[in-house]
């Protein structure tokens, strides 16, 4: 099984670095599924989901609010604004921060304002989306994706 050396890293940690079968990130312009030998080439990322594929072992999930991805035939390096894998992540932070945003928005704010608004908006319901990825977890309907509940004690 080939591999591609993944070397992560957000502004203020080293997130991850080992060699991984399949790296998916949310490029600029759409998801971005990225295999060993992958022809080189260079995007920013948008905020969204890093999924990272390993042989024979659990996938790992993190949430990013965007960066840079360079990719190499044998290697990818991803260095993004924040990065937090799915365990990681405060849900009850995440709730507050689209619940401030939320209240704000409803009230008069100017342009430059809405647009840091809905994307502190974006970043939480993103951290939420991912949050609901650990084990453990299930969404509670047909088209809950993004509004999944603990079943246990939330991982
Ligand atoms: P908040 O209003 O809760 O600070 P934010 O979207 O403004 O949210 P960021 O500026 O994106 O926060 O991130 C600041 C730091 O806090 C980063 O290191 C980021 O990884 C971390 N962080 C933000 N929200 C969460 C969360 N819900 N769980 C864990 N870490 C978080």
């Amino acid at each position: 099984m080939s591999t591609i050396r993944l070397d992560f890293v957000s502004q203020d940690h080293m997130v991850f670095s080992d060699d991984v079968s399949e790296i998916i990130a949310p490029g600029i312009d759409g998801q971005l599924g990225i295999l060993p030998k992958h022809a080189p080439f260079m995007t920013i990322l948008a905020p969204g989901e890093v999924i990272v594929k390993r042989e024979g072992q659990q996938d790992l999930n993190f949430a990013v609010s965007g960066g840079w991805l360079e990719v190499r035939p044998d290697k990818a390096t991803i260095l993004a604004r924040t990065a937090e894998r799915s365990d990681e992540i405060n849900l009850q932070r995440a709730e507050a921060a689209r619940a401030r945003a939320e209240e704000l928005l409803a009230q008069g704010v100017t342009r430059d304002e809405r647009d840091r608004l809905e994307m502190t908006l974006k970043r939480s319901l993103i951290r939420m989306k991912v949050a609901g990825r650990r084990s453990g977890w299930r969404p509670t309907g047909p088209g809950a994706g993004d509004t999944q509940t603990p079943t246990g004690d939330g991982g």
